[in-house]
């Protein structure tokens, strides 16, 4: 996977390929990520990227050459990659959106500062717009990083066995299970018992347990889009009948 970040700002980029997952996948070429300076594109003395806006009102907005010219060389030299343009007004990035981009040859993302970029960016360059949510960046440098680093992860042969991403939250639906780790005593808090049991079976009922309860308790809403197995439906049923006798007593 081919990741190309356009931005005004590529110093931004480069720090945070330096680390962990990030870094183990350029290192064995599973990934690329190359950062284009829109300003390479900007004509002029100055190189200038931005403008006021057409019909007054504050800020600046992004001009359409510098950007066009940026979009279409990256186009040309990576032909198979998306084109997805950072905004807060774009679909809303989740985790079925990362499996989806992540199954692409290549991403070209584009980051936008200011009030924005001129919409006829949007008109012919574009392939899709997502936002990674209900809040306003100052850039889009941040929100490419976290689809870059959301998507590689998805890619096969990425994360180990034991980092698999299967079991993670939002994976089946549900947000995963707790974790423990040593010492089995931490202030007074003891690990449960049955993750010291070695019974793998009663470990996995307690892990499916210990992620629904979360994800009832901290995500509701994400349980009524889930079709539940029909172990899940026993389990929330067992939960049922053990609030209606609390109620009753
Ligand atoms: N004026 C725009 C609006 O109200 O929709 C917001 C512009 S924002 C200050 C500047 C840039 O940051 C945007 O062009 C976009 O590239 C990026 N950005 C800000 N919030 C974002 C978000 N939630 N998701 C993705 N990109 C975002």
């Amino acid at each position: 996977m081919n990741f190309s970040v356009l931005t005004i700002f590529p110093e931004m980029v480069d720090p945070f390929l330096g680390y962990g997952i990030i870094r183990r996948a350029i290192e064995q070429k599973k990934i690329s990520v190359s950062s284009v300076n829109i300003r390479d594109f900007a004509k002029g003395r100055h190189r200038v990227t931005d403008d006021k806006p057409y019909g007054g009102g504050c800020g600046m907005v992004m001009k359409p050459e510098p950007l066009s010219a940026a979009i279409t060389h990256t186009q040309k030299n990576t032909p198979d990659s998306h084109t997805i343009l950072l905004t807060p007004q774009g679909r809303p990035f989740t985790q079925d959106l990362a499996h989806d981009l992540s199954t692409l040859p290549g991403l070209i993302l584009v980051c936008g500062r200011y009030e924005g970029t001129d919409e006829r960016i949007c008109h012919s360059l574009i392939d899709s717009e997502i936002s990674i949510g209900d809040y306003v960046l100052t850039g889009g440098e941040l929100a490419a990083m976290v689809i870059v680093d959301a998507v590689t992860r998805l890619i096969p042969g990425i994360l180990g066995g034991e980092d698999s991403a299967e079991k993670e939250s939002f994976e089946n639906g549900l947000l995963e299970h707790a974790h423990f780790t040593r010492p089995q005593m931490f202030e007074g808090d003891e690990v449960p018992e049955v993750l010291l049991s070695g019974n793998h079976k009663e470990i996995d009922l307690w892990r499916l347990e210990s992620s629904l309860m979360r994800t009832l308790l901290k995500r509701p809403e994400l349980l009524e889009e889930k079709p539940l197995s029909r172990q899940e439906k026993e389990i929330l049923k067992k939960w049922g009948r053990q609030i209606e006798t609390l109620i009753h007593v």
